[in-house]
């Protein structure tokens, strides 16, 4: 029998390089953890993740290579994956990353948006392969807020990559300053920075005796345990995520009257606090959308079914953008000729 087809996928996080063989049917073969040898420059760490390539081409020599993926943060112009100022990885501004690997290994790579690989990953073997849809949009609350478009089964790049900024949307118009030169962007409010800061804004009104009494505790408290303090039922972390899921709201609405898309997944480690913070998000979607309110899946007045708008958590969790680095051989199309 032939062996199954193989890609290789690459997580370039900036704390570790993730590289692993996958089949279809098999999934995950092995995977290469290295950590990001940032300070030894960009160089080195492309050196490091093409030798890990190298192993795992050896190994599986044997069976057919349907290609090499490369996930990595944005903003990236696309095809070419060229970085623009990324705040994880500082130092690779206008880096020509996809030449580079390319330069090293000899063969070409394909280079994608980790955003949009993990909206990718839970398209074909998350939430999206759930419920059947043909297209979703993902948020991934994490240190920043990720957003990817997978439109059709394809990642939605716009003209030159840089699609899917959603975490960059305007929800607050004089809020909190954000990296990308604006304020009140979503990912301010949203992601697991947001929850902390937003947490320690609270305590400097000095009106919020259990949270002070959380920081004191631990400086370097996180937003899982400003998660454990709602569920205890301190009044003032259930605030900060009623925020988490009013901004939350605004941003998903935004989203849906803008793309009337079947799906919208919600992932990232913030997740876990879902009961949190979706109450509030479900009751501002609802009064900003009347898209989300039309498309209920109810038998409305005249008998009729509407279609349905699901807004749901993510099924993969942290396993997402390495999957879906490795499934993009398998989804992007042939590169056009250089
Ligand atoms: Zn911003």
């Amino acid at each position: 029998m032939t062996p199954a087809a193989y890609s290789i996928g690459v997580d370039l996080g900036g704390t570790n390089l993730r590289i692993a063989a996958y089949t279809k049917p098999s999934g995950i073969l092995e995977e290469i953890r290295l950590p990001t040898r940032l300070h030894d420059g960009r160089d080195a760490v492309v050196r490091d993740m093409c030798g890990a390539i190298r192993e795992l081409l050896d190994k599986h020599s044997y069976s057919f290579l349907a290609g090499i993926g490369v996930g990595s943060p944005g903003p990236i112009e696309l095809p070419e994956g060229r970085l623009h100022h990324l705040p994880n990885l500082p130092g690779w501004d206008g880096f020509e990353l996809r030449a580079a690997i390319e330069r090293i290994l000899g063969m070409p790579v394909i280079v994608e948006n980790d955003a949009n690989l993990a909206a990718l990953a839970e398209f074909v073997l998350g939430k999206g392969k759930s419920l059947g849809v043909d297209s979703l949009c993902m948020l991934t609350l994490g240190t920043g807020v990720g957003n990817g478009i997978i439109l059709n089964g394809k990642t939605w790049d716009g003209m030159n990559g840089m699609a899917g900024e959603a975490g960059h949307a305007t929800i607050w118009p004089d809020g909190h300053v954000c990296g990308c030169g604006s304020n009140g962007c979503l990912e301010q409010y949203a992601s697991a920075t947001a929850i902390r800061r937003m947490t320690c804004e609270a305590i400097a009104t000095g009106a919020a005796p259990g949270l002070a009494a959380l920081q004191k505790k631990n400086p370097e408290f996180t937003s899982r345990e400003v998660a454990d303090s709602a569920h205890a039922g301190d009044a003032d972390a259930q605030k900060v995520w009623e925020m988490v899921g009013r901004s939350l709201g605004i941003g998903v609405g935004a989203l849906v009257n803008t793309l009337n898309l079947p799906l919208y997944v919600i992932g990232g480690g913030v997740v876990q606090a879902w009961d949190l913070f979706a109450p509030k998000m479900f009751e501002e979607l609802r009064h900003r959308s009347y898209v989300y309110r039309f498309t209920d899946g109810e038998i409305d007045a005249f008998g009729h079914r509407s279609a349905k708008t699901y807004v749901e958590p993510a099924e993969l969790g942290a396993e997402s953008g390495i999957l879906g680095a490795c499934l993009l051989p398998f989804v992007a199309g042939p590169e056009p000729p250089k």
